[in-house]
């Protein structure tokens, strides 16, 4: 391949000069996956992680190159991939072996859903003595590898426990719903090719309708599936959270022990409304 790239924010802190001369020429053996990098296993034992974080898209031979088009990765046989990402959030890495590849990984990634190690009991272990709230226990990349916001809130709906329980708090029993349900979420979403509220897109351009089968999330003030309550909206761990206070019961209100988290997390006696 050859790779044209044309934001130096995509490799920060590398200088962009020196991965695009390192990958002249490499030769891409695989792509694979772990929590929500996407792993180019290059010739020479070379790897380039890759996050889209909010707004990226790999293109596949688009007819036009997109606007924010950030790298431009030129392959045998006249095709093109480019990597479009209108906020810049989006980053690449070269990292050269496989012993850099699991340390990088290893330090940024927890337990994937879906492989034999994904447990109740594994997760409630990671979880004893933890008062964040459940919801940023799931969302934190460290414990728990590749659930977002959304698929967050449609598995704390479905195992019907409240986004502010502490997470150290969540019985056996809870832990076995929850982690049936985030799998179960995970699948729902892979078979609706994901979701686009705004910026997902396929390699080749198409968008993905799990948007449309949400359950709770983006559902404020419309009437709950299973109960017919009022979903409402509150944040959590600094995201917009749906929930049904009818099917999650709010835990009782406890002072968070100085954890800003917590508090930030709208611990307190009634929830935030957002905008
Ligand atoms: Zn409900």
């Amino acid at each position: 391949m050859r790779a044209e790239i044309l934001d130096p924010r995509w490799t920060r802190p590398d200088p962009p000069a020196p991965v695009a001369r390192a990958l002249r020429g490499a030769v891409i053996a695989r792509l694979s996956r772990s929590g929500k990098y996407l792993i180019w296993e290059l010739s020479e034992d070379r790897y380039l992680l890759a996050h889209l974080r909010m707004t990226g898209a790999y293109l596949f031979d688009p007819p036009v190159d997109p606007p924010h088009t950030r790298v431009r990765l030129e392959l045998d046989g006249g095709h093109r991939v480019l990597y479009d990402d209108p906020r810049r959030f989006g980053t690449g890495h070269l990292l050269h072996g496989a012993a850099a590849r699991d340390a990088y990984l290893g330090a940024r990634i927890g337990i994937e859903p879906m492989t034999p190690g994904f447990t109740a009991e594994h997760l409630r272990q990671q979880a004893r003595g933890r008062r964040a709230p459940i919801k940023a226990f799931i969302l934190d990349q460290r414990r728990i590898a590749g659930v977002g916001n959304i698929y967050a809130d449609e598995a704390l709906f479905r195992a019907r426990i409240h986004p502010l329980r502490q997470a150290g708090s969540l019985t056996r029993p809870q832990w076995e719903a929850l982690a049936a349900a985030i799998e179960d979420v995970l699948e729902a979403g892979i078979d609706a090719k994901g979701a686009s509220i705004d910026d997902f897109r396929h390699i080749d351009g198409t968008r993905g309708a799990f948007q449309d089968r949400f359950l709770i999330h983006l559902r404020e003030g419309q009437a709950c599936v299973r109960c017919g309550g009022t979903v409402r909206k509150m944040v959590v761990g600094g995201r917009g959270t749906y929930v049904c206070e009818a099917c999650q019961k709010r835990p009782r209100n406890r002072r968070p022990a100085g954890a800003a988290s917590a508090a930030a997390a709208g611990a307190g006696s009634t929830p935030r409304a957002t905008a």
